[in-house]
């Protein structure tokens, strides 16, 4: 992957870090909000239920107490029994002595008026006669639950089953329902009966309409429902209240999460790692330009130089990168890189071509590399290459430090290389390290080439290296007139654009056999 890539897949990766736990925590503050005031709903609806059970089983205890009475019915002391037990059941609003539908006597009258109830309006479970009615032997319209058995009933208020404090933070209002024909038995409130049928027809457990939450618990046994429902609108509240808890967290996490991602993405768009990347993904190649003899235009070798091809395809001046990997510690890595590279595109043509020579940059530090000289070496055996065919060119800033550049240009040129002076001219103390040197050739600088008419030195720069028996490659040769004036000086090779820029290695190869064979007819 290169860096380019990572850093598309980073800044990706940032914007999540931003925006994932930010998002997430509003997820998490309302989630919460939203459970909270479901399990506050369901608990009080729980609480509802027992409230339902125990006042359910108050009636049936009260039933199987009275029956179990040996006095006679309307007896003193079944009439004392009674109210004894309405008195101390405290759910128990009355309780009646019945003859079939008809009441004899009740806990609050000894001996009234009969009075006739309507037929049971179902049986429940546990096998009593229910009535929801308004019908009463004390002339009270109010509807009133009562449960009876064979010879005795017992009125009870249906708030009582529902008439549970809530502990909730929001409103909540609770109805008790017959499932078994949809009334209501008991409500706090009025009851939205649209809701109660979308909830009934669509078997749900819980409804959000207009701002209002149902939830809904059914218990078959005793045939009702519980219904309770709040308004939603403080569960806004209560969400503004857990974004306050949650949103530092996430903003929080987004920022270390962003501080550290920045920190990677830094790290990825060092030059170190771009210069890195540029080896790793073979994003450095070699160009090789010819080199001539000035004599006759035949060429003698070549010099490689590096490119780094950009993504949008341009290549970035070794101008640049060279200092780039200088100063990064990874020059030589890229010089190794190199040198791989010039013998892969040219050892074979290097090894049918004895005659002829590639030379290859160095920097200062290459010099101090023994990796290097190995590595050569052994390209050398590989593709069976002389070691004369590999010149390496050092520029004139490289013998600044003669005390390192001395011992190892003294191996290379054991070892059978011809060291070159690169840009020869551009430097200072010129004279001094080439009296103490030994280098094989000088290259004159492209400034030197380019001024030729006003530059008075440049006859001199060619007349000491005759002197001290050095050859001479002038770089950056333009134009007919430059080369003439550089032959007619003595200087034997050349490089430049008249005779070609720095081709990639077919068009070099094919270029230099063209020129071969001109050179031989
Ligand atoms: P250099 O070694 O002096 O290479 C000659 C430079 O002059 C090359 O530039 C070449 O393309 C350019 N040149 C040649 N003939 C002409 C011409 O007629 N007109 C003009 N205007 N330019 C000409 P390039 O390829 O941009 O390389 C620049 C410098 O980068 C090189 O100067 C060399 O010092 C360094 N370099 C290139 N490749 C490597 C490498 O693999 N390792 C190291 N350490 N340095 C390298
Ligand atoms: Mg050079
Ligand atoms: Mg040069």
């Amino acid at each position: 992957m290169t860096t380019r890539h990572q850093v598309g897949l980073i800044t990706g990766m940032l914007i999540l870090a931003i925006l994932l736990p930010i998002i997430l925590s509003i997820w998490l503050a309302q989630r919460e909000a939203h459970k909270q005031f479901i399990a506050e709903q369901e608990t009080y609806a729980s609480r509802v239920l027992i409230r339902t059970e125990q006042v359910m089983n108050q009636a049936k205890g009260a039933l199987k107490q009275m029956d179990g009475l040996a006095a006679p019915g309307c007896s003193p002391a079944h009439l004392q029994e009674m109210r004894r037990l309405s008195y101390s059941w405290r759910y128990i609003q009355e309780v009646l002595y019945l003859d079939g539908l008809t009441a004899k006597c009740s806990s609050l009258e000894s001996n009234g008026i009969p009075f006739t109830f309507p037929k049971p309006d179902r049986i429940i479970p546990s096998g009593y006669r229910a009535w929801y009615t308004q019908q009463n032997d004390v002339g009270i319209r109010r509807y009133m639950a009562a449960f009876a058995s064979d010879h005795h009933m017992v009125i009870i208020d249906p708030m009582s089953f529902i008439d549970v404090i809530p502990f909730t933070h929001a409103t909540t209002q609770v109805a008790l329902l017959s499932t078994h024909n949809n009334r209501v038995l008991a409500s706090s409130a009025e009851l939205n009966k649209q809701a109660w049928t979308r909830i009934r027809q669509g078997n749900l457990e819980s409804l959000t309409d207009n701002n209002t939450v149902y939830t809904v618990r059914q218990y078959p046994d005793l045939q009702v429902a519980i219904m309770t429902w709040s308004s939603s609108l403080p569960l806004s509240e209560r969400l503004r209240h857990q974004l306050i808890i949650w949103m530092p967290i996430g903003v929080l996490m987004s920022l270390l999460a962003s501080w550290l991602i920045i920190r990677v993405l830094r790290r990825l768009q060092s030059p170190r790692q771009q210069v890195l990347d540029a080896l790793n993904n073979a994003e450095i190649s070699v160009n090789y330009q010819p080199i001539v003899s000035l004599a006759d235009g035949k060429v003698v070798g070549c010099e490689s130089l590096a490119r780094w091809k950009q993504s949008d395809g341009t290549y970035l001046s070794p101008d640049i990168f060279i200092p780039l990997a200088e100063e990064t510690g990874l020059i030589t890595q890229l010089t190794e890189n190199v040198v791989k590279m010039v013998f892969r595109d040219l050892g074979k043509w290097l090894h049918m071509h004895p005659e002829l020579h590639v030379s290859i940059n160095l920097s200062v530090a290459d010099f101090q590399s023994v990796m290097l000289q190995t590595l050569l070496h052994q390209q050398l055996r590989v593709w069976q290459v002389q070691p004369q065919q590999i010149a390496l060119e050092l520029t004139e800033r490289g013998f600044a430090d003669p005390k390192t550049t001395l011992p190892a240009i003294a191996a290379y040129r054991r070892a059978g290389h011809a060291v070159y002076i690169d840009d020869f001219g551009t430097g200072y103390s010129s004279l001094r390290y080439l009296q103490d040197l030994e280098v094989d050739t000088l290259k004159l600088d492209k400034s030197f080439v380019d001024t030729l008419e006003y530059a008075q030195v440049t006859p001199y720069i060619i007349e000491m290296a005759k002197t001290l028996r050095l050859n001479v490659v002038a770089e950056g040769i333009e134009t007919p007139s430059q080369e003439a004036w550089l032959r007619e000086h003595g200087v034997q090779f050349g490089q430049g654009w008249l005779y070609s820029k720095a081709l990639k290695k077919e068009a070099f190869i094919l270029w230099a056999e063209d020129n071969l064979r001109m050179h031989q007819s």
